[in-house]
């Protein structure tokens, strides 16, 4: 799927929301490493797709109208066997259409559990005054909790970019705490600009929600990915 499909998609359909799956294709075109998510129309397929790339799978639910995932029973992590998949599969389905009646269902995304890393979001809202601007903080209960999060307008120069990563409280846990391994800033700071310079060049965007990214020594991974496009660019 390239970029003017994907913005087709959504203009056809009358959608800003994106799902995960093509959220994470237009987020690989801006030059963010994601994890390779597939989609099941069943629980067979999301099973043989399992085997395809191996065990422990997520799966969750692939729906324009499913906001919040997680908040709605639609993901379920560390699927083991070919059985955990086929009822995590009917278990999310269950869920979802006693909490949504109304939503149009794509399928369920299958994908590898990624291991662990130090967890971060990376976030674009468009502010009324200021236009675009780029959040950068820890995830988990760090951004629910502690609210520990930087922020610059858009566009970003690689020196905003380094601050802004540095400025955050947690900062300390990038560098390896209690025997974590650190975490590569260089390409989380060139994530930043690459995010940066993609929503600059595409107006149509108007929230970017990576939450959350995986942070490791050797690199980074985004698990899940938001996208929402703007009704008039
Ligand atoms: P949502 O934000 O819509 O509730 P997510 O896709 O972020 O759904 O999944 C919820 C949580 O599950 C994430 O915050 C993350 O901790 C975990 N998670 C999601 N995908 C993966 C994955 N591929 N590997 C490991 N953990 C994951
Ligand atoms: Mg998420």
């Amino acid at each position: 799927m390239n970029k003017l499909q994907i913005m087709k998609i959504a203009r056809n359909t009358g959608r800003s929301l994106l799902t995960e799956i093509e959220s994470k294709e237009l987020m690989k075109l801006a030059g963010i490493n994601v994890n390779d998510t597939k989609l099941a129309a069943s629980g067979e397929e999301a099973i043989s797709i399992s085997r395809q790339i191996g065990f422990p799978v997520v799966l969750k639910i692939a729906s324009p109208d499913v906001v919040h995932k997680s908040d709605a029973g639609g993901v379920k992590l560390n699927l083991k066997t070919s059985k955990q998949v086929g009822k995590a599969y009917d278990d999310i389905m269950q869920a979802i259409t006693a909490k949504y009646p109304q939503a149009i269902i794509q399928g369920i995304s299958v994908q590898k559990m990624a291991r662990p890393g130090v967890e971060i979001i990376i976030g674009i809202s468009t502010d009324a005054q200021f236009g675009p601007v780029l959040m950068f903080g820890l995830g988990g209960i760090f951004v629910e909790i502690m609210k520990d999060v930087s922020f610059r307008i858009v566009p970003l120069t690689r020196y905003d970019a380094a601050e802004m990563i540095r400025e955050i409280k947690g900062y300390p846990l990038f560098e390896g705490y209690r025997g974590q391994e650190p975490v590569n800033l260089s390409i989380l700071e060139e994530w930043l600009i690459n995010i940066s310079d993609f929503v600059e060049k595409n107006p149509e965007l108007q929230e970017i929600d990576l939450n959350p990214v995986f942070a490791y020594k050797d690199g980074a991974l985004a698990v899940d990915a938001r996208v929402i496009l703007r009704a008039n660019p």
